[in-house]
């Protein structure tokens, strides 16, 4: 479902982020990215949701040919591609139920459904009585799990993570894990980017390793493979 061809990423100043990726994700996989800093873990994952453009080779996921998405188009692509950051990214002034509402494919649904999909969403993450909070009166661990409520509001078929648990403490991060987990088990594609050891190495995925733009180890149940 996802393709990456001899993928190459120069930016513009001339560092070569990716230097020919070779991958196949299919449907439902959980994946874990790791790597050491600057290895292209970011640039990787932003390639999949266009935020970044290759400088050669071919992505498709589910069929489309990235390259071929006129930029348009591009926020059709965003619904059916969750994303998930290190920073949340939740509009500061809209509330909880505003920031996942907003998300949504709005313009031919009622607004009774709007509110049923939005509070299912927070169900599932475990927030529904929070609907009314601002961003900033949640916790770190709240926060996230608003943000993957919003990524996860459009039913998307893969849901991308860079970092999700990088400004988190342990213990809301194993919580955020199994918050994934769920998403996963429904058939979601999961992919994170993530420098989390004890994560990698207890919940056991497959772990994709890149180092200077290749990919250097792609294994099933695999362990993170780094001090740090
Ligand atoms: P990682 O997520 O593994 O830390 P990145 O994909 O962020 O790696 O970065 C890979 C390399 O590309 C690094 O050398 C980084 O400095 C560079 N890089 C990342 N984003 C940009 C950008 N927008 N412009 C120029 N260089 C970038
Ligand atoms: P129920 O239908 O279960 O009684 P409520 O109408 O009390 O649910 O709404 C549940 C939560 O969703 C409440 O916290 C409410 O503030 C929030 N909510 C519902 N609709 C909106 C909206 N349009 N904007 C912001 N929050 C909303």
């Amino acid at each position: 479902m996802i393709k990456m061809n001899d993928v190459y990423k120069t930016y513009s100043n001339g560092v070569t982020a990716l230097n020919g990726i070779n991958i196949e994700i299919g449907q439902g996989e959980f994946v874990y990215l790791v790597g050491p800093s600057g290895a292209g873990k970011s640039t990787f994952v932003k390639l999949m949701y266009r935020e970044v453009k290759p400088s050669r080779g071919t992505i498709h996921i589910n069929e489309t040919d990235l390259s071929s998405i006129k930029e348009k188009r591009v926020p059709y692509l965003r619904r059916n591609i969750g994303v998930i950051f290190q920073d949340f990214k939740l509009l500061p002034k809209l509330t909880v139920f505003e920031n996942i509402a907003f998300a949504l494919e709005v313009i031919q649904e009622s607004p009774r459904n709007i509110k049923k999909r939005v509070m299912d969403v927070l169900d599932l993450v475990g927030l529904k009585n929070k609907a009314r909070f601002l961003p900033d009166e949640l916790s770190g661990g709240e926060q996230q799990r608003v943000s993957i409520a919003r990524a996860i509001v459009n039913h998307p078929k893969v849901v991308i993570a860079d970092e999700p648990t990088g400004n988190l403490d342990p213990d809301t991060s194993w919580e955020i894990m199994r918050v994934f987990e769920e998403i996963n088990a429904r058939g979601t594609t999961i992919i994170m980017a993530t420098h989390n050891k004890e994560i990698v190495n207890t919940i056991k995925k497959r772990v994709i390793a890149v180092e200077d733009g290749l990919i250097v180890r792609d294994e099933h149940r695999g362990e993170y493979g780094y001090d740090i």
